[in-house]
């Protein structure tokens, strides 16, 4: 892949415009408006300078990697990409709108990619240019940091695309795992429980926010904890996902918390938002029950 672009400019937008980037790919980052995509590649310029700070970077990788990303609104040059990656809210609705609008500049050997956490990719497919040129690419918060990309492939998907992809994945130094279309795929079908559960265990008062954290942390040896981690996800993002595997499957097991519903009726979305479980207007989290 020469050119890409990557529709959505949030965390996980930036963060695959990121990676892709220092791969020595040209990146077109897109959201809503300029001011969006814009801030997107701010934040990605920040996490550059931090890890030239840190040693991990040299200054001149950094720059040349920022100068290959840039914020756009218009989907004209979307035309001339190898891939779009759609980042976007976790919505259906959203999702299928930016695939018509892909869909009419994309070019024809062009492969379309999603990196939803938990909607079909086979029925999201149908508002897709071509079923065979689509696939689910779903990479791992923080995307720089993360090891793991998993590969799904739709029952029309070609297999042409999931080596392409699989190659663009392993360009950004990425593991593949491959998984048919499932709801959750693996990761998240196996995850999203436990983090829910965690959440209903919150809400029925067995523990606080510190010591559920404590107890996966410790007695588990996950290296943070479930309420932690589902506030580092995004908790909109933890709702859909619960809802969509609810839905999918028809099996109850998968029906959100109700405090989950309550933190997002809230606004309480996690990191993203300063406060979710935790607090994060000071410098360290602070356990909010
Ligand atoms: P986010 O809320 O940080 O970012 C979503 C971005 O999409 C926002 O900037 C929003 O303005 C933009 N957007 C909404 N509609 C748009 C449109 N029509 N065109 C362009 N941009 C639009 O969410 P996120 O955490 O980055 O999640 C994005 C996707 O990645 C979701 O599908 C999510 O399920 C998936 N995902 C998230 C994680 C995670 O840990 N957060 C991990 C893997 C996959």
């Amino acid at each position: 892949m020469r050119r890409i672009a990557v529709i959505g400019a949030g965390q996980m937008g930036a963060g695959i415009a990121q990676v892709s980037a220092q791969a020595g790919m040209d990146v077109l980052l897109r959201d809503i408006d300029l001011a969006r995509a814009e801030k997107g590649k701010a934040g990605i310029e920040k996490r550059l300078a931090r890890a030239v700070e840190n040693g991990k970077l040299e200054q001149a990788d950094a720059q040349a990697a920022l100068a290959r990303i840039t914020p756009v609104v218009a989907l004209d040059d979307v035309a001339g990409c190898d891939l779009v990656i759609e980042a976007a809210t976790e919505r259906e609705d959203i999702k299928r709108a930016i695939f018509a609008d892909v869909g009419a500049v994309l070019a024809p050997d062009a492969i379309l990619a999603t990196n939803t956490s938990s909607i079909p990719i086979t029925r999201l497919a149908q508002a897709a240019p071509d079923a065979a040129r689509f696939i689910g690419v779903h990479f791992f918060n923080p995307v720089p940091v993360m090891a793991l990309v998993e590969v799904i492939r739709g029952l029309a998907t070609s297999p042409e695309t999931v080596q392409a992809v699989e190659a663009y994945a392993q360009a950004l130094g990425k593991e593949v795992v491959h998984a048919f279309d499932a709801p959750g795929f693996i990761v998240n079908r196996i995850l999203l429980p436990m983090l829910n559960e965690a959440i209903f265990a919150l809400g029925e008062g067995v523990a606080s926010v510190r010591d559920i954290d404590s107890a996966i942390k410790l007695g588990l040896n996950h290296p943070m904890g479930p309420l932690t981690l589902a506030d580092f996800v995004g908790l909109d993002t933890c709702l859909e996902i619960c809802k969509v595997l609810q839905d999918t499957t028809g099996d109850p097991k998968f029906r959100p918390a109700p405090l989950l519903v309550k933190y997002v009726e809230a606004g309480w979305l996690g990191r993203k938002t300063g406060r979710g479980f935790y607090d994060y207007a000071g410098d360290e989290p602070v356990p909010t029950r």
